[in-house]
């Protein structure tokens, strides 16, 4: 395969071509690479990891649950972006090829898709997954794609996926995101032994459901993609019959991690993006944009003072604000 294809206006081939083939070097050892040179390479990508070094942690202790917030002001482009689709469509697409920034380098990813450095990390090693055409946010048609990229990334990263009402910075621009596993606390919350409820197994998928996280979640764990892959869409079909509005897909995140010979899931079914004081003026708002990170437990805060606001009784209040509770999941999986 040629690997001179231009990724953006001013670089003129790829930093590696990612095929699956044999004789590829590991995706996540590729990645590592990618990150090390660029580090070097692209002065956005070392700024956005000082100020993920500068920012504030704090520790929160919901009980049954754990939460890290982070005070990453970088952030606020994320948090506080216009995602309507007036200014979406207005605006130039930072996924396209054509809008990546000058000194930014990508992987050629299965001839479909970009990997690419986060210039504004949540998380050391964070990778943006972009497809290469401007098609949009998705899950439907693209289930195996981001069980595949868990496959060829292998034990270790966890790939995740915002919806395009759930989180997504890009809702018309298809994409997934990477981070080494272990990061979030729902990583290993959803995988308790105790406080998880059977629900049932479905063509070799193990389905169960967490309880008093704050927020319902659903765990699938199988060694076959195509099962598990038919489980979230069909999930996402239930999801999808009880919307009002019937316009594009149902909010979600997910999680997707490989374990031993295993592909494991994690969907957290969303009502909403955005909770109501994030709206707010002045005192009463709280700039929090819940994206996959945050319903995973890593909640970003990019301004001091909402940081310093934020409780465990806060943090509970946003997730039963903007996902299913535990009766809700366990509704959607009655149906299952
Ligand atoms: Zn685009």
């Amino acid at each position: 395969m040629k690997i001179d294809q231009t990724v953006n206006g001013a670089t003129s081939g790829y930093f590696a071509v990612f095929d699956g083939g044999e004789k590829t070097d590991s995706l996540a050892g590729l990645s590592t690479a990618l990150l090390h040179k660029q580090m070097h390479t692209w002065p956005a990508l070392a700024d956005g990891y000082a100020a993920l070094e500068k920012s504030l942690i704090k520790e929160i202790d919901g009980g049954n649950w754990k939460a890290r917030i982070q005070c990453n002001p970088r952030r606020i482009v994320s948090s506080g972006a216009k995602l309507d689709p007036e200014t979406i469509k207005k605006r130039p697409c930072f996924l396209c090829p054509r809008n990546l920034p000058v000194g930014q380098e990508a992987i050629l990813y299965r001839e479909d898709y970009n990997l690419l450095c986060n210039p504004a990390p949540i998380f050391p090693g964070h990778l943006t997954i972009a497809a290469r055409r401007h098609i949009p946010q998705e899950l439907r048609e693209n289930v195996e794609t981001l069980l595949l990229l868990a496959d060829d990334f292998g034990s270790g990263t966890t790939v995740f996926y915002n919806g395009p009402k759930a989180g997504a910075s890009a809702p018309d621009h298809l994409h997934f995101q990477a981070a080494p596993s272990g990061l979030m606390p729902i990583e290993g919350e959803a995988f308790r032994k105790w406080g998880a409820v059977e629900v049932k197994t479905i063509d070799g998928v193990a389905i169960t459901r967490t309880v008093g996280l704050a927020r319902g979640v659903i765990v699938m764990e199988a060694n076959r993609a195509a099962a598990v892959s038919d489980v979230v869409v069909n999930i996402m079909d239930i999801m999808g019959r009880s919307l009002t509005d019937s316009d594009g897909e149902p909010p979600l995140n997910i999680f997707c991690s490989r374990f031993r010979e295993n592909w494991r899931l994690i969907l957290c079914p969303r009502i909403k993006h955005r909770p109501d004081a994030f709206f707010c003026e002045g005192e009463k708002q709280i700039v929090v944009s819940p994206g996959a990170a945050d319903m995973g437990g890593v909640v970003i805060a990019p301004r001091e003072r909402d940081f310093h606001l934020l409780t465990a009784e806060l943090i509970a209040d946003i997730y039963r604000e903007v996902a299913f509770g535990d009766d809700a999941t366990e509704k959607i999986l009655s149906k299952l």
